[in-house]
């Protein structure tokens, strides 16, 4: 899994352990030269030959030593850098089925937090585990050479190390995991909280909340605590090994040294290595904890990287949207949100022509805005078929596919940033004449005009700079500078005042004339201007007509086009316009409702 990250930079990994290494040998190097020195001067020699080895040895200690960790700390940072970039882009890529399973705040904590625990286990831990280990090698070799019966005994003892530390380590990664997990939990509540601060305040629950995330920050203390205490004792079970080693080699070596099979100088020697072996095998028993860290991150972001993502694009297979309006048709569309979640479309069919508005209606939770959905591909049917221009939108190639559709969601959503990315976030390369009509159609240039920095202006948060009337705005002049073939509106005016509300309707029906444009309508003034209404209730198409048809034929629509339509139809709304008026409560009609 690692070695996915590290292989692109394996060569200055490796460049950078063996500098590491030479930076070791030179400081080894240094005693000689010092030895020689102290020889010279005791025979009147020169010493300028010794000295200046000295200082060539130490200049290049210094400038290797430096170089050396550089170039790891790079690498490191490099493996960090591939990581992210891998994640980010995947994260883009997700479902949106897979986003509404998880939580953004703890893949937020993936992207940033987790990754950054990868940048020790390059360094530390790989170089660690190659150096330390090939020092280590080294060493048992020279032991070796000197008394095999004695080396016995060492790796005997370092063999009873290894299995303790192979009962310790897997307490390391679980901790880790853990405290890593509470680090995304933590994530998730501040995205959370930070997300609605308003409403949290409001509601009075910030105490609430706090609880929540420090609750989060104590569990990740906790774990963290856990696994620096086996760390500890990994650390220590080394050391006492080592302790151990050294004890049983004089007592061995001691009794051998007795019966003559080893002279003193050889035991000497030996206990010497075992000396020298310590630092390798702390070395090594420090990576292998720290690489536990590490995994534990690494398998977090492997579970990012193993969520559904939307397909790649094939654009050179699908075809080139041309710039005519759109059709679509649903054919007996069933879905559901998720497999242990109720239908929310049993089977909804209905036919759009190119060219003009058709309206949705139907009761809150009827299914609308999921038919918008769909049609974005955001999710995909469990059966039928949806097609734009007569295609299965599954095999439109999907940034093919979305970039002939604007879309305004129904909360109108507004990101971060100035007006003008907000704006051209759809079509960056409108020209400033394109943008300056759009702002004219959308009733912006007020707005634009007012504020002193202008399209400069930054929105805030969500654009909570923003009235809810502005956003939808904002919204609505985004989705038309992409120049849409299908203009999919989700309530867009919901917050309009009556007079921004008209200009914008009028706004709409001009764009029909040249765009299939469908709308999820709450006012009656939208809905009587449509071509035809689609009236949706509880994941069905009750009916299909324009407004008179229904108002005589389907209870439901005449029920909605009486009571809730009517409601919010300002008194403002322009009249004589050709828009037949609210229909009247209809006994006989609600008598047909309350049948079922
Ligand atoms: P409408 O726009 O007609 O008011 P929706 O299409 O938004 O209705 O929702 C239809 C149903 O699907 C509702 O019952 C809602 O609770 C459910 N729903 C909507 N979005 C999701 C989602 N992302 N995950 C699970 N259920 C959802
Ligand atoms: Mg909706």
């Amino acid at each position: 899994m690692l070695m996915g990250y590290v292989r692109p930079h394996r060569w200055t990994l490796l460049g950078g352990a063996l500098l590491s290494l030479v930076t070791g040998a030179t400081g080894l190097m240094l005693p000689l030269v010092a030895r020689g020195l102290i020889d010279d001067l005791s025979h009147d020699r020169a010493i300028t030959g010794a000295l200046i080895a000295m200082s060539a040895l130490v200049v290049a200690n210094a400038a290797l030593g430096a170089l050396g960790s550089y170039v790891l700390q790079r690498t490191a940072e490099s493996v960090v850098l591939g990581a992210r970039r891998t994640l980010s882009s995947y994260l883009l890529r997700l479902r949106i089925s897979a986003v509404d399973r998880s939580e953004p705040g703890d893949l937020m904590a993936r992207i940033t937090s987790d990754t950054t625990l990868l940048r020790q286990v390059t360094t530390d831990s790989l170089v660690g585990l190659g150096t330390g280990g090939l020092t280590l090698v080294a060493t048992v070799v020279m032991m070796g050479v000197v008394d095999p019966v004695l080396l016995a005994v060492t790796l005997a003892v370092i063999l009873g190390a290894g299995v303790v530390l192979g009962v310790i380590v897997p307490h390391i990664n679980r901790a880790s995991r853990r405290a890593q997990d509470a680090v995304g939990v933590m994530g998730a509540s501040l995205e959370r909280v930070l997300g609605a601060l308003r409403t949290v305040k409001a509601s009075g629950a910030e105490h609430r909340e706090e609880e929540t995330l420090h609750r989060a920050a104590e569990e990740s203390w906790r774990q963290s605590v856990r696994a620096a205490k086996w760390s500890a004792a990994a650390g220590n079970t080394a050391g006492l090994a080592m302790q151990i080693a050294f004890i049983t080699v004089l007592a061995v070596g001691g009794a051998r040294v007795a019966t003559g099979a080893v002279d003193v100088g050889t035991l000497v020697a030996f206990l010497l290595f075992v000396f020298y072996l310590m630092a390798p095998i702390q070395d090594v028993v420090s990576a292998i904890t720290q690489y536990q860290t590490g995994s534990a991150a690494l398998a977090r972001i492997q579970e990012a990287l193993s969520l559904p993502a939307e397909p790649r694009s094939t654009a050179s297979s699908s075809p080139v949207p041309g710039t005519e309006p759109a059709a679509v048709s649903f054919q007996d569309v069933r879905f559901r949100y998720a497999d242990d979640l109720p239908p929310v479309h049993h089977g909804v069919s209905f036919e759009v022509p190119a060219q003009g508005m058709t309206a949705f209606v139907g009761p809150s939770g009827a299914g609308k805005t999921t038919v918008f959905s769909l049609i974005e591909r955001f999710y995909d049917p469990e059966a039928g078929v949806i097609l734009l221009d007569g295609l299965d939108v599954a095999q439109w190639d999907l940034p093919r596919l979305r970039s002939s559709i604007g879309y305004v969601e129904q909360d109108a959503p507004v990101l971060s940033g100035s007006l003008r990315e907000n704006l051209l976030l759809g079509n960056p390369e409108a020209d400033d004449g394109r943008l300056a009509q759009v702002l004219r159609t959308t009733r912006l240039d007020g707005l634009v005009g007012r504020l002193p920095e202008g399209l400069e202006t930054l929105v805030g948060h969500r654009g909570t700079k923003l009235s809810g009337g502005e956003r939808q705005r904002v919204a609505i002049a985004r989705a038309l500078l992409r120049s849409p073939r299908l203009l999919l509106l989700d309530e867009a005016t919901s917050q309009l005042d009556a007079v921004n509300e008209a200009a914008l309707r009028d706004t709409v029906a001009e764009v029909a004339r040249t765009t299939t444009v469908l709308v999820v309508a709450h006012r009656l003034s939208t809905v009587t201007m449509a071509d035809r209404i689609v009236v949706m209730d509880a994941g069905r198409v009750r009916a299909v007509g324009t407004h008179q048809e229904l108002v005589a034929a389907d209870p439901l629509y005449a029920e909605l086009a009486a009571t809730q339509f009517l409601a919010s139809t300002e008194p403002t709304a322009p009249d004589g316009d050709g828009v037949p008026g609210p229909v009247a409560p209809d006994g006989g009609l609600r008598g047909a409702i309350a049948a079922p």
